[in-house]
Order: C-alpha cells, then sequence, then structure tokens
C-alpha cells in the first residue's frame, strides 16, 4: 500500500485538481457527464477559486458530484498568497501516518514484500540507468559521502560540502542540510523534507517515490523532478568538492537541474506515446478524423489554416535548444488568403508544432477570421488537447493557452491530417528555419 500524503492547498497554484491527497487525502474525479465534453477541462486547484478569493460555486457544480463540492468547500483558502505544500498528517486526528504504520520498510514483517515491489516499480521507469544506479547506491548508503567513507577509514574529517558546518551522512547531505532543504522547498515539488520529522534519507525517499510513482502514469513529471533534485545536489556537491573554487550556489543548482530536464525531455518525454490505448484502438479502427475544437458542431463555412513546425535539434551542443520555425497557409474555398513563417524558439519537434497551432490561431484572429480549422500533422498534439495531463510537460502551458484562445473563435477545430496535406506549410517553414529569419 501507498504511503498516504496530503496536500495544503494554499493559493491551489501547483496542485493539479486530479492529484491525490488535497481533498479529505482521496482523488477525485469530474463528474462523468463532463469527461466527454469538449470543455476546456479546470487543471489546477487555482481554476477553482474566484476572484474573491473563494470558490467558484459554478464551476465546482459543473465540474463535480454534489458530494465532492462540499469537500472542497471545506477547504479554506488563505486570504494571502500562501504556496501549496505537501504534508503528511493527512489523518483527521492530525497524527502523522508514520505512526499508523502507512510508511514501509519500517515494519520488519512487511517490509522485504514491500521493499521488493518498491524496486520492481522503480527499475522499470524509463529514466537513464545512470539515474538508477545512482538511486539505487544512495538507497543503499553506498554512495561515497563523508560518514560512508570514514566507515570504510577513507577520510578522518568530513564536514559538509555545502554548508561547512555539520557532518555529511547521505541524510544531512540530501536532506537536512539548511542548503537542501531550501532547494526542496523551492523546486517545482515544494517539499517540505523536515516532515515527518527524523527520517533517514533512504525511507523517506523511497516513500516519496512511492507516492508519486503510484500517483501518476510511468514516467511521470513529479517522479522525474524528485529523482532530478537528488541527482542534482549530488552533481552540486560533487562541484564544492572537486573544484573548491567554482561557484556551487543553490542558483546553480536549479541551472543544473534545468538542463538535466530539458535532456529528459528530449530523451523520451515527447516521444512517449501519450494516446490513451482505449482511445487509440477506438480511433484506428474507425478511421474517422481525429480532432479537438470548440463549437465545432455549429460551424459556419470555414477557412483552413495549414500549419506546420520545423526543429532541428544541434547535436553538437546538448545546451543548445535547437531551431525551430513554423510556416502557415491560409486558404478557403477559393484559395490562397495569406501565408506566412516565423523562427521562434522551441526545445522540441512536438513544442514547434504546439506553439504553431497557437501562433497560427492568432494571425487568423489578426485577419479577421473566426470560423477556421486547423491543418496539424500531429497526433500527439491534438491527444493533448484532450488530455492535457499526459502531455509533455513543455507543451501543457501551450495546450492550456490554444484552449483558451480557441474560446474566442466562433467555431474552431484542430485536425489531425496526414503529413502529406501539410507539406505547403512544411516547406515555408523548412525554409525559415534554416535562414534563421521569417520571411
Ligand atoms: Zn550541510
Amino acid at each position: 500500500m501507498a504511503p498516504k500524503v496530503g496536500k495544503m492547498v494554499g493559493n491551489g497554484k501547483t496542485t493539479k485538481i486530479l492529484e491525490t491527497g488535497w481533498v479529505g487525502g482521496k482523488k477525485i474525479k469530474f463528474k462523468s457527464e463532463e469527461i466527454d465534453s469538449l470543455d476546456p477541462q479546470p487543471l489546477w486547484v487555482s481554476d477553482l477559486i474566484g476572484q474573491n478569493n473563494e470558490w467558484d460555486n459554478n464551476i465546482l457544480i459543473k465540474w463535480f458530484e454534489p458530494k465532492e463540492v462540499n469537500m472542497i468547500k471545506t477547504i479554506h483558502i488563505p486570504a494571502f498568497d500562501v504556496k501549496d505544500e505537501y504534508t503528511w498528517n493527512g489523518t483527521s486526528n492530525g497524527e502523522y501516518l508514520i505512526k499508523s504504520g502507512y510508511w514501509f520498510g519500517l515494519h520488519k514483517r512487511s517490509g522485504d514484500y514491500e521493499t521488493s515491489k518498491f524496486w520492481k516499480r522503480f527499475w522499470s521507469q524509463n529514466f537513464w540507468p545512470k539515474w538508477k544506479i545512482f538511486y539505487w547506491k544512495l538507497a543503499n548508503g553506498a554512495l561515497a559521502t563523508g560518514v560512508n567513507l570514514r566507515k570504510r577509514k577513507i577520510l578522518s574529517e568530513s564536514p559538509c560540502p555545502l554548508c561547512g558546518c555539520e557532518e555529511e551522512s547521505d541524510t544531512h547531505l540530501f536532506k537536512d542540510c539548511e542548503i537542501t532543504r531550501r532547494i526542496w522547498s523551492c523546486s517545482s515539488l515544494g517539499i517540505n523534507s523536515q516532515q515527518p520529522n527524523n527520517l533517514s534519507v533512504y525511507v523517506w525517499s523511497r516513500n516519496w517515490l512511492w507516492y508519486l510513482m503510484d500517483d501518476e502514469p510511468k514516467n511521470g513529471e513529479r517522479t522525474f523532478d524528485f529523482i532530478n533534485t537528488l541527482w542534482c545536489i549530488w552533481l552540486l556537491r560533487n562541484k564544492r568538492i572537486f573544484k573548491p573554487s567554482s561557484n556551487a550556489t543553490p542558483k546553480d543548482f536549479f541551472e543544473i537541474a534545468k538542463h538535466w530536464k530539458i535532456r529528459g525531455n528530449k530523451a523520451w518525454r515527447d516521444t512517449e506515446d501519450i494516446i490513451t490505448e482505449q482511445g487509440r484502438s477506438n480511433r484506428e479502427k474507425s478511421k474517422d478524423p481525429f480532432w479537438w475544437g470548440y463549437n465545432w458542431a455549429n460551424q459556419e463555412e470555414h477557412a483552413t489554416m495549414i500549419v506546420d513546425g520545423a526543429w532541428k535539434i544541434n547535436s553538437q551542443d546538448e545546451d543548445d535548444p535547437g531551431k525551430a520555425a513554423f510556416g502557415w497557409f491560409f486558404q478557403d474555398r477559393n484559395g490562397e488568403i495569406a501565408k506566412g513563417n516565423q523562427v521562434i524558439c522551441a526545445s522540441s519537434a512536438l513544442q514547434t508544432e504546439a506553439l504553431a497551432v497557437l501562433l497560427s490561431m492568432k494571425e487568423s484572429l489578426k485577419m479577421g477570421y473566426r470560423n477556421i480549422e486547423v491543418w496539424t500533422d500531429s497526433k500527439l498534439l491534438v491527444a493533448g488537447l484532450y488530455e492535457e495531463k499526459k502531455a509533455a510537460s513543455n507543451i501543457r502551458t501551450i495546450i492550456l493557452d490554444i484552449r483558451e484562445t480557441a474560446k474566442i473563435f466562433n467555431s474552431i477545430r484542430i485536425l489531425n491530417v496526414i503529413r502529406e496535406k501539410v507539406s505547403i506549410a512544411h516547406s515555408i517553414a523548412v525554409k525559415a528555419r534554416r535562414k534563421g529569419s521569417s520571411l
């Protein structure tokens, strides 16, 4: 059984609605009749909060069953801007769940079984092998940190390389050091590493990973961020030891972490199959056109925006996000209306395509068109418009913008077409990318 975790809602900006734990420790769901509607789904808890800093009743009633509406409304929204925070005292009597035995690894009896289940799931993640080995070593006290080396009589003194004050143990370095405490709380996860008290980093991190792996799909973003944080603390520490002259501040930590995140996104997130199995097999069998739309049922005569992105990785330099541009070709039944292209900043092909759709929608608004169909050859993008949660992290906010911008139209749909159909936009895009400037 996974450890339970709670989340204290502050401004709701970093808590996802479908994430476990912010409503009475349970997972909440949208009303089943709303799940398939084409209305953009609220994503963050902050989307449920109205301007007067109270729960927005209309939104709650639209998306949740009455029982859940009532549960949500029991949560107090702080008047001040408070960050959301993970907590472990989610039981009604306020006791740490650690006492009720949720935390595995603390009870000998269930320990072995739980531990092997944990490792099985951990090794099945797609993260880099060196990451897995790194964490495996950390969890088994096999990293070459000060205390471990002293046990092996290699070092006699071992102050923490980050703060310089205390002795460097694994638990101090990765969890309790004042520097790492700050890193955890400023990270995208917003973790208070002092909760619960007095845990070794071994038990603490394993429970976090267990919770995160359980709460999100395989290779989930938060699981990635958690391991990435441990990994980059390790790199920061090594930098301090082996290059004492270099700056190794928490700011450097976030630079390093960002770098690894980009690499991770390139390595697998974009190519991951984000279309749900069920949805995909239905679509492929039926050969129905695959699209996402707003008000499309009432479409009037529309113009067609053909878009394509062109992105090229710079294989010489990992830090270079690559070169990106997109082209668009706008037509109606009488032929060409306008065309154009633009060089943009993007770190993947999918992100380029997402920006291409968003920006070309804005082009058509500028020209005064309110009924359009957008053609894209990216199935992943259209799938992402339905299931933002499973989309690559670097396109999620773009997806949200596409959904919002769609509401300005009278009717619009984003249609997935075969590559041949966007070739006209493709050649416009490639030209711009090669030249490095727009037409
Ligand atoms: Zn320290």
